[in-house]
């Protein structure tokens, strides 16, 4: 099918994608309560005629279009969403799903129901029109993005395509890539002792301050695009309760997002390097990711770690250049190439050897906030976006 037809077919249909995608957003979905929107996701898949639509252990659901030979493609977007919050800070109720002066408004809708709703309707829409995929087609509506990343991380042990598209908001514009997110918690060890008589103890609160000071001071790797490593104290935490003890141990949690190519060992041997210059040799030091439990709605339980790589892709990938041109093409004007500044599922994909390319309808800046709406116009042209890129990225290359 001739890609200008696509923008055809999407347009037919848009009264069909922004339905769907407002019953996506009248079902609250927090993280580990994606039950009812999964069978909502699976039963839309189903109607749209894919050829297997499956859930995996932790809920996600998946769709395939069964296609030819060339590389397989995944189009990713997550099901789970963000407390609303006070329902009196919203225009229209939060779960309303409300349509209105040409928005789709509620949580959700841009982070990240529309991308859904358009990722699932591009799929559909190309089984509508009998197009067979030069490659395999998959849809991935995961679960638990928002805390912890259980659905992608389990998603990738069982499905690792050649190629992703992460669905994330970004105006309908191509994103190269991210910073990663590593949480590490650092706990300095002195002696204890009454604070009338501080000699008698080592007070891990000024080892604590050298090393904070040189941290900052300390030269961070530095991305053209990505923009420098960030290494900031967040909480901080004694063992103590009483203010008259020289507590024994202090914490600080360090908020580290890395430019591409750090990896978590290069990170931690930077803060290892820091405290020996620091340190005196009577105060130890402890480093450790933070990490939680989370469970997903179907039971499956994990300890996960803070710990989300980047993704990136070069600006030259031949991948990237023929993504670029299929939007355009389909979309009809110059559609840019930026990178995100928060951080996504891709990073999971790409740490296994799965490239990713970011691609989403919906303001970043509405995403999280009161009275997030998503224009009815880009959810189709996300879904044109979708078919275009999901019948270029497929084809063999040479
Ligand atoms: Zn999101």
């Amino acid at each position: 099918m001739a890609i200008q037809d696509l923008a055809h077919r999407a347009r037919a249909a848009q009264e069909r994608v922004v339905d769907f995608c407002a019953r996506l957003v009248r079902a609250p979905s927090m993280t580990g309560d994606e039950a009812e929107i999964a069978a909502l996701v699976r039963a839309e898949m189903e109607a749209l005629g894919l050829d297997e639509v499956t859930t995996d252990a932790a809920g996600n659901v998946i769709g395939l279009l069964r296609g030819g030979s060339g590389p397989s493609l995944m189009l990713h977007a997550h099901m789970d969403i963000v407390d609303p919050g006070d329902a009196a800070r919203w225009t229209y109720a939060p779960f309303a799903g409300q349509v209105a002066q040409g928005h789709i408004w509620g949580r959700g809708a841009v982070d990240d129901k529309g991308c859904l709703a358009a990722q699932i309707y591009a799929l559909g829409l190309l089984r509508e029109a009998g197009v067979l995929p030069p490659g395999d087609l998959y849809v991935a509506a995961v679960v638990g993005e928002e805390i912890g990343g259980l659905g992608t991380r389990l998603l990738v042990e069982h499905l690792r395509p050649d190629l992703a598209i992460v669905g994330e908001p970004s105006n309908n514009t191509l994103r190269r890539g991210h910073r990663g997110r590593f949480e590490f918690i650092i706990t300095l060890h002195g002696r204890s002792a009454h604070a009338s008589i501080p000699q008698e103890g080592r007070n891990p609160h000024y080892a604590m301050s050298r090393f904070l000071l040189a941290l900052r001071q300390a030269p961070m790797a530095q991305d053209a695009d990505f923009g420098a490593t960030t290494a900031v104290p967040t909480l901080t935490y004694v063992d103590q309760t009483s203010s008259n003890v020289i507590p024994a141990a202090v914490t600080v949690h360090l908020d580290w997002r890395n430019a591409p190519g750090e990896t978590v060992a290069q990170a931690r041997s930077r803060i290892e390097g820091l405290l020996a210059e620091t340190l005196e040799p009577d105060i130890r030091a402890e480093i450790r990711i933070a990490s939680r439990e989370v469970c997903s709605y179907t039971g499956l339980r994990r300890t996960v770690e803070h710990a989300v790589t980047p993704f990136w892709i070069a600006p030259d990938d031949p991948r990237l250049l023929a993504a670029q041109s299929a939007v355009a093409e389909a979309l009809g004007h110059p559609v840019p190439v930026e990178v995100w500044p928060f951080y996504t599922d891709g990073g999971f994909l790409h740490a296994v050897g799965v490239p990713c390319i970011g691609f989403g309808p919906g303001d970043p800046a509405m995403a999280h906030v009161a009275d997030e709406r998503l224009p009815v116009a880009q959810l189709v042209e996300a879904t044109v976006g979708y078919m275009a890129l999901a019948l270029r990225l497929s084809q063999p290359r040479s």
